[in-house]
């Protein structure tokens, strides 16, 4: 529908990432994309069959142009698996059964190409044979290619947006928000997601201000419509009026001379007004983000989410390729700690066109991955830890696993690590003996163990996007439950203060890496709780900081033992909110 010529409207979502944006929307349809279906008039059917041909010489080369792209700059090898998209274009069979199914339903030529290659799909996806099977993803690829030529939406492309815009998407998937165009994205609207969706978590890294959880607006709005996205407030409004643009005018004016008296502690030191110094470390996905947490003197890289190397690609980073990536981090960061996490890969994000390691699951989020994974495919597991000792011998590295559950889980992962270290010296391949290991405290039974798990690690990083999930039993990324997704829930509070009191008996450090973490409302709790470090998107270190300095350890010490005496998760965030805007003031 042409909201243009409408009165303004307000949509109210989840807030997720701050800040303000005024652009024209962009609609990105992912894989199911919607297909309008109508009769054509007979007088326009030559028309049509045209339309469908331009389509296919429009997607040819568009394929071709990315297949030389990728063998200038990745190799041939991996190119060729555009030779197989191509050939789909040329397949008789998916193109002249459309032309029929035209020919005699009188359909539109979309509706008439999404059922015959939808049944093609379908049949490969069914056939008892890997090779066919795989072929089903390439024919699923080239046809939503080729349905977005017909439907007009040729640039759909996250990584190569015309122009900026604020980019509204039904959900966005991990491997796809590593494409976000930087430079082009106003904004990141989506109907589902919640604040600790992958594609929030890197909107949030590049202060892109984000609202999700806004339902079907995907389908209630077309490429063009003009919005404001107020990351602050979570809401969209659409066909906004002057004296709305006025407003938000103000405030984006307010806001930015406040950003910059942040930029102004960049340099200076983490201390609370009662001297007490805390560490302040980034996450990073990629090793080129290792740039962005020194523009914002990070104390360290507290996460380095090394999946992300194996996502959005077609080939398997081997060991060398592992360590030239973890090398060039640590190095960039000597002599400041680089902590490593092993890769935390299936579940939600699975590597594309593997689908023999990621198969298909109920339930994700409790499935297949992350250290549960590494222990099934040992030779994956080995070669990147292989990859870290080695690099280790360049500055300070720790490593760390994601999603131990106890225990025995950690004693087995550790004697992968001890068999590569011994393969290694064997080899007289220098690593760094001392290098310290830890593990992520993110599922409730690891929490419930910390003490056992303290006697077999050097120090644990809380990993609270996935351990408020499992604690609350909250999907953190469907966004019908997400008003549910409470921080500040006593539940969480207890369990953090139960986990920082065994490390503290068996004298480990304890830092929360997930993204309560980076956010200035909750980081006097944590602090107050007894964490020593927080780790967050480099984007955030400044806001983090400026609170930091502007509070006092003994006041946070307060307010967290105050929250531990409360019931009420909205009454929790109060104080806290309370808490903060004493002590920073926007205007
Ligand atoms: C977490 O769960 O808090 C975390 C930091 O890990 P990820 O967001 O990568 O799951
Ligand atoms: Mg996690």
């Amino acid at each position: 529908m042409d909201l243009r010529s409408k009165f303004e409207i307000t949509v109210q979502g989840i807030a997720a990432s701050q800040g303000i944006a005024y652009g024209q929307i962009f609609v990105y349809l992912q894989s199911d994309v919607e297909v309008p279906s109508y009769q054509v008039e007979p007088e326009r059917r030559i028309d049509e069959v045209a339309r469908f041909d331009r389509a296919l010489v429009v997607t040819r080369q568009q394929i071709t142009k990315i297949k030389n792209e990728v063998e200038k700059n990745i190799g041939p090898e991996e190119a060729a698996i555009f030779d197989a998209h191509l050939m789909v274009l040329e397949d008789e069979a998916l193109i002249g059964e459309t032309i029929r199914e035209f020919e005699s339903s009188g359909r539109n030529i979309e509706t008439c190409f999404h059922k015959i290659s939808s049944r093609y799909v379908q049949a490969f996806a069914e056939i008892d044979d890997e090779y066919l099977r795989e072929r089903a993803g390439d024919l699923r690829d080239v046809a939503q290619r080729v349905l977005h030529n017909l439907l007009g939406q040729a640039e759909n492309s996250l990584n190569r947006l015309a122009d900026q815009r604020i980019v509204l998407a039904s959900d966005i998937s991990p491997s796809e928000s590593a494409t976000l165009d930087r430079s082009a994205a106003l904004a990141l609207v989506m109907d589902s997601g919640s604040k600790t969706s992958h594609a929030v978590i890197v909107a949030r890294s590049m202060k892109i201000p984000s609202v999700v959880g806004v339902r079907n607006l995907t389908q209630r709005v077309t490429n063009g419509e003009w919005a404001i996205v107020d990351g602050y407030d979570g809401i969209v409004i659409l066909n906004p009026s002057e004296s709305t643009l006025f407003r938000y005018g103000k405030i984006q004016e307010q806001k930015k001379s406040f950003e910059a008296r942040l930029l102004e502690v960049n340099r200076q030191p983490a201390v609370t007004l009662d001297g007490v110094t805390v560490s302040l470390m980034a996450n990073i996905e990629r090793a080129e983000e290792v740039m962005k947490a020194k523009a914002y003197f990070a104390d360290g890289i507290g996460l380095f989410r090394t999946e992300f190397l194996f996502l959005n690609t077609a080939r398997w980073p081997g060991e060398t390729e592992q360590f030239v990536a973890y090398k060039s981090v640590v190095e960039a960061m000597a002599p400041l700690p680089v902590i490593i996490r092993t890769l935390d890969l299936g579940g939600d994000k699975p590597m594309a066109g593997k689908s023999e390691l990621f198969p298909k699951e109920n339930n994700p989020f409790m499935g297949f991955r992350a250290i549960r994974f590494c222990l099934e495919h040992q030779d994956i597991f080995k070669e990147q830890l292989r990859a870290i000792l080695k690099a280790s011998v360049y500055g300070k590295v720790r490593l760390m696993y994601p999603m131990i559950s106890g225990a025995e889980e950690l004693a087995r992962a550790n004697a992968v690590l001890a068999e590569c270290r011994a393969e290694l010296r064997g080899k007289g391949v220098a690593f760094d003996e001392a290098m310290q290991v830890g593990t992520m405290i993110e599922i409730p039974s690891a929490a419930a163990t910390a003490d056992l798990l303290a006697k077999d690690c050097a120090f644990f990083s809380i990993g609270t996007n996935d351990l408020i999930q499992y604690l609350l039993a909250i999907d953190r990324v469907n966004d019908r439950i997400a008003h549910l997704y409470e921080p500040t829930h006593p539940a969480l509070l207890r369990t953090l203060r139960y986990v920082v009191d065994q490390a503290r008996q068996q004298k480990l450090s304890v830092s929360v890496c997930g993204e309560m973490a980076g956010d200035p409302i909750f980081a006097p709790l944590l602090l107050g709780l007894g964490v020593d470090c927080l780790s967050m998107s480099p984007a955030w270190l400044p806001s983090v900081k400026y609170l930091v300095r502007a509070m006092t350890m003994a006041d946070a010490r307060a307010l967290a033992a105050e929250a531990l005496t409360m019931s009420s998760p909205k009454e929790i965030y109060a104080k806290c909110d309370a808490f903060y805007r004493a002590r920073v003031k926007m205007e």
